[in-house]
């Protein structure tokens, strides 16, 4: 109670002494740790995102392959600045910068002021010109996109579970992974996750879903055959 009477009135105070604004682009690892680093500072800062939660990228996958859900990877953007009297957060996309007005607009045609900008808006994925990929391969950066790939997965598990055909079930069973960066340990960690789930090892389809996955990660350098042990 206290500490929300404290945010309030340092809010009320920076608002009346119109304290310089800065506005941050982005709650990702950058945007959350620039709006951290200003705590405390006499400015106002206002943090825009298009989702209302910080999400842990590197734990995306225990998200696609149902080891985690979305709660464990992202937390509420407001819920991790209650405590910061300075900042204050806005859901919205930021679709156009007019850096002669130093305004930021907003979908929806909103404009944001500022004296600083911040722009910490992540990367967009690439496929590098094989933009048909996309659809067979979806990209794994928010939790759509994992729980996009968590539907694709478990409801391979479940075709495969039905079918009698061998060669049929194999073609469900097989996941591919290219690239041999980090990706190939979330796919390992991936088949890893799968196979620890409880479900899948009374499954007949367990085991030939790991090593259709072991043996595409064995292909890529840098992979841990240990993960998979
Ligand atoms: C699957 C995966 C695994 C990874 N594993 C590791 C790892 O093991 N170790 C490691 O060091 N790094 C890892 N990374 C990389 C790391 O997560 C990124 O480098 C880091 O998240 C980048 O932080 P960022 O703040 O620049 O961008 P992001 O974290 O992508 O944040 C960008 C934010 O901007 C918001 N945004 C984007 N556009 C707009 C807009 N127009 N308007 C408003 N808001 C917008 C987004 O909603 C998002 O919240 C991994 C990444 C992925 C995807």
């Amino acid at each position: 109670m206290a500490k929300a009477v404290a945010r309030y009135l340092m809010a009320s105070i920076l608002a009346e002494t119109a304290a310089p604004h800065v506005v941050i682009l982005g709650c990702g690892f950058g945007g959350l740790f620039a709006a951290r680093a200003l705590d405390g500072a006499p400015l106002r800062v206002t943090i825009v995102d298009r989702t209302n939660h910080h999400l842990f990228q590197p734990l995306l996958y225990q998200v696609a392959t149902a080891g985690l859900s979305a709660p464990a990877v992202a937390a509420p953007i407001r819920h991790i600045l209650a405590d910061q009297a300075n900042a204050t957060v806005i859901y919205g996309e930021a679709t156009r910068i007019d850096v002669a007005r130093r305004a930021v607009v907003l979908d929806g045609g909103d404009e944001i002021a500022y004296d600083r900008l911040i722009v910490a808006t992540g990367a967009a994925n690439s496929y590098f010109g094989h933009e048909a990929w996309a659809a067979h391969a979806p990209s794994l950066k928010t939790l759509e996109d994992a729980y996009e790939i968590r539907r694709r997965v478990l409801l391979a598990f479940e075709r495969a579970e039905r079918e009698t055909d061998p060669a049929k079930r194999a073609a469900w069973l097989s996941f591919v992974v290219i690239g041999g960066g980090p990706a190939t340990r979330c796919a390992a960690n991936s088949a890893a996750s799968i196979r620890a789930t409880r479900a899948w090892c009374w499954s007949r389809t367990a085991s030939a879903c790991c090593r259709a996955i072991r043996r595409a990660s064995r292909n890529a350098r840098g992979c841990s055959s240990s993960v998979l042990a």
